[in-house]
């Protein structure tokens, strides 16, 4: 068999190191263009930084993607590098809008004008639904997102569909949920809570603090999501997926899985505010801080993954608490 090529933009972000590691497995050659200096300590905590298999790129502009997109011919692109943080993005619309969406469509024209045959997945977001919607959204769920993040995923979502729809490219969405790892970066509460819980039962001192601790996210592992991006360039209709866990939990529930992970017992005490959690000493260990607070965190938001369930085999993923004591015991084992 020949060996597969696949150019993964983002390849030192979670999502992108995880399906490196993922592909090289199945011995694919990865193209991976970077800026200038590379962060690579998430390909190094992997154990794949110096990877025969992985060909660096730097590239300095989005139109450097001609040349890169025509040496290499991937047969696979998976576009996952973009601004990620959806809090941030109200600071910098214009940087998200270039990078999130006017990269993305640079590297669809690449593709179309150079390597028609290249299969392309693009990460987009549960955030292009709209903001105020609670339950569970399918594919064709009304989209309406209301900060610069999600509008930057809908025009580069939008953007794949044309290319798809109109222009004959193999392109689809993957309308990617929180999905959480080891990799996660700290400014995400998942990381937050594993890495302050460790710190606590190993060393005491501070609370943890939180914002909206009755906040409900649908969560999973990426080590499962980052399965589901190959399957979709595996059918043989390019098609947009849901890619979620299709269930809830509150930050509270993450809190308590990291601590039970480490069996280390708190309560629970009060109500918004001045809700709090104990250790057996009676000290306090878990606090509420206002100013970890968003202004729009009022929806329940789920994903409808019965597509990816039926097609991509995206079953039998990796359990909230197990994944959560994952993450607490490497933070854990950091600290030692
Ligand atoms: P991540 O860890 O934040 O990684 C982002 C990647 O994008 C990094 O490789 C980063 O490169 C690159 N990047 C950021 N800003 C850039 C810029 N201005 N110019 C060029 N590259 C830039 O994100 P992730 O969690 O792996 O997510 C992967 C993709 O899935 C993203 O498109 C994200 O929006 C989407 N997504 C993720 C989730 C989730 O829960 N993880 C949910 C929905 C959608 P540097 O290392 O050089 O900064
Ligand atoms: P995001 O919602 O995709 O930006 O992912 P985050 O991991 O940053 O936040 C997930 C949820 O945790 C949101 O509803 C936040 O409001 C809630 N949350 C509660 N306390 C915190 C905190 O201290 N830090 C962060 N990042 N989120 C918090």
């Amino acid at each position: 068999m020949t060996q597969k090529t696949a150019l993964i933009t983002g390849i030192t972000g979670q999502d992108g190191a995880l399906l490196a590691q993922y592909l090289l497995s199945q011995d694919y050659k990865i193209i991976a263009p970077t800026r200038l200096n590379p962060d690579k300590s998430k390909l190094k905590t992997l154990g794949i930084n110096q990877h025969q298999g992985i060909e660096f790129i730097v590239y300095e502009k989005w139109s450097d993607f001609d040349k890169i997109i025509i040496q290499c011919l991937p047969d696979e692109v998976y576009h996952l590098a973009a601004v990620s943080h959806v809090g941030e993005s109200h600071q910098n619309p214009e940087v998200v809008f270039d990078v999130n969406t006017l990269w993305t469509i640079q590297l669809l024209k690449s593709v179309e004008q150079y390597s028609r045959q290249s299969k392309f997945f693009f990460a987009s977001s549960c955030e292009i639904f709209q903001d105020d919607l609670h339950g569970l959204v399918s594919e064709n769920d009304q989209k309406t997102p209301s900060n610069p993040y999600g509008i930057s995923k809908l025009s580069a979502h939008l953007m794949v569909q044309y290319y798809r729809d109109v222009k004959g490219l193999f392109a689809c969405n993957g309308i990617l949920f929180n999905h959480e790892s080891e990799l996660r970066a700290p400014s995400f509460v998942s990381k937050k809570i594993c890495r302050e819980v460790a710190r606590i039962v190993k060393n005491g001192g501070q609370p943890l603090y939180l914002g909206n601790i009755a906040a409900k996210k649908d969560w999973g592992y990426a080590n499962d999501y980052v399965q589901a991006f190959q399957a979709m360039l595996k059918q043989k209709m390019a098609k947009d997926y849901i890619i979620a866990s299709a269930a809830l939990h509150s930050v509270e529930d993450m809190v308590n899985c990291a601590f039970d992970a480490l069996d280390y017992n708190i309560t629970w005490q009060g109500k918004d505010l001045s809700r709090k959690a104990l250790n057996q000493d009676g000290e306090i260990v878990v606090a509420i801080d206002e100013k970890f607070f968003r202004p729009l965190d009022q929806r329940f938001l789920k994903g409808n993954s019965s597509n990816a369930q039926r097609d991509l085999d995206f079953n039998n993923l990796t359990p909230f608490a197990s994944w959560v004591k994952s993450m607490t015991l490497n933070e854990y084992r950091e600290l030692i």
